[in-house]
């Protein structure tokens, strides 16, 4: 990949990284006000709050990714696949720009990791 295009990249990356960076920071904090300790199971308060949670793990792992692509940068390996060392497929790039793997790869780690899961689910 060239090195404009990477800058290019980078600069999304590190855009993207501020601005979840502020999700999660505003999550935290909505979760931190928000403890009603009478709280029943069912209450709505409750509902939005394990709907809270559960978007800021998702965030966070968001954030773990873009961390990731930066460091794949700096380190000049971005865009290359970390499985078998081949070219990530730009378009590819274009909609998951944190992607370290090639999607074949991809679909062969995700293909091992669901017959894992299945085995561990028949014990
Ligand atoms: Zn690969």
């Amino acid at each position: 990949m060239q090195t404009g295009k990477i800058e290019v990249e980078r600069e999304k990356l590190v855009a993207e990284r501020a601005a979840i960076l502020d999700d999660i920071e505003h999550l935290r904090e909505w979760l931190q006000g928000e403890v009603d300790p009478d709280a029943d199971e069912g209450d709505p308060d409750l509902a939005e709050r394990e709907k809270n949670l559960a978007l800021l793990t998702i965030i966070e792992r968001k954030l773990e990714s873009v961390n990731i692509a930066l460091r794949a940068i700096e380190k000049g390996n971005y865009g290359i696949c970390e499985r078998c060392g081949q070219p990530i497929d730009p378009a590819r790039l274009e909609v998951r720009p944190d992607a370290t793997m090639c999607l074949d790869c991809q679909r062969e780690v995700e293909r091992i990791a669901k017959k894992a899961a299945l085995r561990y689910m028949e014990e």
